[in-house]
């Protein structure tokens, strides 16, 4: 169902381009059916964000078999793009300025693995397959690339670390990513690149040849969709963000020009866009409230993996420990592991919205009374000086 949308968009868009032209087809094309708008900008304490990243190299020929400099390369480039440290800013257009935004957020390539040992974060596999981007287990359609009993690389903790698989494909695709808790996901959690489009090779003249297609990617994965939404047309489904505007369809290609489609001048150089990586630089505030609602809500264990740093006893998680207790009133959360005289303590809706805070007490020993809260699942934000926890809590 999917690929057929999205094939039906490659032959729409293939029309205004020549058959040298080489496009970007990103897998990620549907949206969540449990997707919603965030309707209030998340107050999330902004804290150093760093997201372990395991990458699995799956290979057959030698080519695709990426040094570790091209990898590390990549890393770099998605900590520039999601950190707004890349010099294309000055190409954005003067009426997009104040949309920009910043997520802040760096990422590493996991120094400890699962069982706590020293790790390189990067994880080769020959394999006997070709093509096992793009490969399923005919038996149960389980994708190759994902499971090392296929020939693939099984994940680590998908909760815990991004899983990036690398691997040839030969469908076209340069990527594609799992959104945070799609209802109709079965496959491992993570992102797949094609061999091709990983690393900076500016010396090269791939349209691709600048590591933005796992900068895309990643928007995915933190629950950001294409501008133009999951179908064509200016009164379909959009990207459910408010400071995008409504765009007909996606761009490929080069950015020699402004475009516009449904009334507007369309950001056709946002990273969700499908220009070449030379084109594509930034993130909107609108996009970034949803990548932050996302790391403090469904894929909040990424924030507290630790695993970015050398190997050396993980901190006890003070939140973790504490055992939520219910009062006929409220709830009772006893902090009765933490040493720290100085924190924070917050809970918040899955929107993001602060529902309640209250700054450290010397007893560690908080109740949120039953008129604060409705029965619901929120996020509680224990922020240290230069730590954060957090811990999904169900409130009956
Ligand atoms: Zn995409």
């Amino acid at each position: 169902m999917r690929r057929n949308i999205l094939t039906g968009l490659i032959l729409l868009f293939s029309s205004f381009l020549t058959s040298q032209d080489l496009i970007r087809h990103c897998g990620t094309t549907h949206i969540p059916t449990n997707a919603t708008e965030i309707n209030t900008t998340p107050s999330y304490p902004r804290l150093n964000i760093e997201i372990p990243i395991v990458i699995h190299v799956v290979w057959h020929s030698e080519e695709e078999n990426l040094p570790d400099n091209v990898l590390t390369d990549q890393i770099e480039v998605i900590n520039e793009d999601f950190n707004r440290l890349n010099p294309l800013t000055k190409h954005l257009p003067k009426s997009f300025h104040k949309k920009v935004g910043t997520p802040g957020i760096s990422f590493c390539l996991a120094k400890t693995d699962p069982q706590g040992n020293p790790s390189n974060g990067i994880i080769r596999t020959k394999t006997q397959q070709t093509d096992i981007a793009n490969q399923s287990s005919l038996s149960n359609g389980d994708r190759r690339i994902k499971e090392s009993e296929l020939g693939g690389s099984s994940p680590w903790d998908t909760e815990l670390y991004l899983n990036i698989w690398i691997g040839s494909r030969s469908d076209g695709l340069t990527g594609e990513a799992t959104f945070p808790n799609d209802p109709d996901e079965t496959e491992a959690d993570g992102i797949i690149l094609d061999f091709s489009v990983v690393g900076r090779r500016p010396d090269t003249d791939s349209p691709f040849n600048l590591g933005r297609t796992l900068t895309h990617e990643i928007g995915h994965y933190l629950n950001v969709f294409h501008l133009y939404g999951s179908e064509t047309g200016c009164f379909n489904d959009d990207d459910l963000v408010d400071d995008t505007p409504s765009q007909f369809g996606p761009y490929f290609g080069s950015c020699d020009e402004e475009v516009s489609s449904c009334g507007s001048k369309d950001m056709d150089t946002n990273f969700m866009n499908f220009r070449d990586d030379r084109c594509l630089f930034y993130f909107t505030k609108g996009q970034v409230d949803r990548m932050l609602q996302t790391l403090f809500t469904t894929r909040y264990a990424l924030i507290n993996s630790k695993t970015c740093s050398e190997l050396k006893p993980l901190p006890p998680d003070p939140l973790r420990l504490a055992p939520i207790v219910n009062l006929p009133n409220g709830i009772e959360i006893p902090l009765r592991t933490l040493n720290e005289e100085e924190y924070t303590l917050t809970l918040y809706d899955f929107s993001g919205r602060r529902i309640w805070r209250q700054d450290s007490n010397p007893e560690h020993r908080y109740v949120i009374l039953n008129s604060e809260v409705h029965s619901n699942i929120y996020v509680l934000v224990l922020a240290l000086k230069d730590q954060i926890f957090s811990r999904k809590v169900f409130i009956n």
